[in-house]
């Protein structure tokens, strides 16, 4: 099977690419909603407050548009949304607070939308406790406003509910988020993970331009013969039963993916040649003594294996694999062989 980079990889841009993004991970998402509303509001409203002279005022709307400006900026750029989650949703808390302070009764109104963010930004748990956090907050600086033990039980009531529809939503969302990722990301015969999840994450781990470590293809020897002997059904229980063993004989650090047919990659992304070729030999027993047939004919596979250097395009790398794959196979196949050709070197600047 060829290998490109382009093959099957759907990329988006503009418009397109922030939906897709945003569809795929809800964190994110709110974190852009975090930044049109420093633009749209805050910014203004900054503008607005030095008018008037509120200077603390103005400086709580600047500091808020810098904090969610540059967390979802962070998470855009490295697609980890985690710590920016937690910086938004502290500051969504101190907001609350400090337009307490400032504004007054301004806080009473933010508290809705902020509790709601919180399950997004959060794990549920931290997310109720800064919830209380927000409501106690608005609740006392604002007491006159409230109306004060009037309103209170009305203001608490309408942010639980609005935090309660805040929480369900986020759970329901997180549910489809991993089952559409389970789809789509793992294959579905054997449950590892499949060709989209190889060059995804191969994709991530390249661009922080450190080394690979060793990519290694491997392809069942004479299939075919094995789907005539045993039918399709048992073509597939072979394949399952290969997956299984492997990832019994893998380190937790190791990847395994079937890129399709009876074709699978192993990323070994610490592997060294010495430790890889151990690994692929403990694999290979492990294959002959566990994988059983039915009809007492052994299982073998056939490996092409190329060490990543430093630079060279993850694609590449893995076509070298590939190459090596295709000459285990006219060898005599039931072999390891590795990459001939030395990686090119990254161009200097
Ligand atoms: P070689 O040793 O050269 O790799 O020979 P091979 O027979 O393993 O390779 P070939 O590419 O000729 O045949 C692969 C076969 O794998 C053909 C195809 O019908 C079968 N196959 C592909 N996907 C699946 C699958 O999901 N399940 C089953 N049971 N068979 C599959
Ligand atoms: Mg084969
Ligand atoms: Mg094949």
């Amino acid at each position: 099977m060829p290998l490109t980079a382009r093959d099957g990889a759907v990329v988006h841009s503009g418009w397109a690419g922030l939906w897709a993004r945003i569809s795929a991970d809800y964190t994110l998402g709110v974190l852009v909603l975090g930044v049109l509303v420093a633009v749209v509001w805050l910014l203004p409203f900054a503008v607005y407050r030095a008018w008037q002279g509120n200077w603390v005022a103005m400086g709580n709307d600047l500091v808020l548009s810098v904090l969610l400006s540059g967390a979802a900026g962070y998470a855009w750029r490295t697609g980890d949304t985690r710590g920016p989650g937690w910086v938004v949703a502290l500051a969504i808390v101190g907001g609350i607070w400090a337009i307490g302070l400032a504004a007054r009764f301004a806080a009473l109104f933010w508290t809705y939308p902020g509790v709601l963010m919180l399950f997004f930004l959060v794990p549920p748990l931290p997310a109720v406790l800064l919830g209380v956090v927000a409501v106690g907050g608005a609740a006392s600086l604002s007491w006159q406003e409230l109306g004060g033990t009037e309103g209170l039980p009305f203001f608490v009531f309408t942010a639980m509910l609005t935090a309660l529809l805040g929480y369900v939503v986020a759970q329901q969302a997180q549910r489809h988020i991993t089952g559409w990722r389970a789809l789509s990301l793992l294959d579905a015969l054997t449950g590892v993970g499949n060709r989209r999840l190889l060059e995804l994450e191969l994709a991530q781990a390249a661009a922080k331009g450190q080394s690979l470590g060793v990519l290694a293809v491997l392809d069942l020897d004479h299939f075919k013969a094995i789907n005539d002997r045993l039918g399709h059904d048992g073509g597939d229980a072979v394949l399952r039963g290969f997956a299984a063993v492997a990832q019994a004989v893998l380190r937790k650090t190791d990847r395994l993916y079937r890129l399709g047919g009876e074709e699978f990659v192993l990323w070994l992304p610490h592997g060294q040649r010495q430790t890889t070729e151990v690994l692929l030999q403990r694999l290979r027993a492990a294959v002959a003594a566990q994988l059983r047939t039915g009809d007492e004919q052994p299982v073998t596979f056939s490996v092409g294996v190329a060490e990543h250097a430093c630079g060279e395009p993850w694609p590449a790398c893995l076509a070298r694999a590939d190459a090596a794959l295709y000459r285990a196979k006219r060898a005599g196949r039931d072999r390891i062989e590795w990459t001939a050709t030395e990686p090119r070197q990254p161009a200097r600047a």
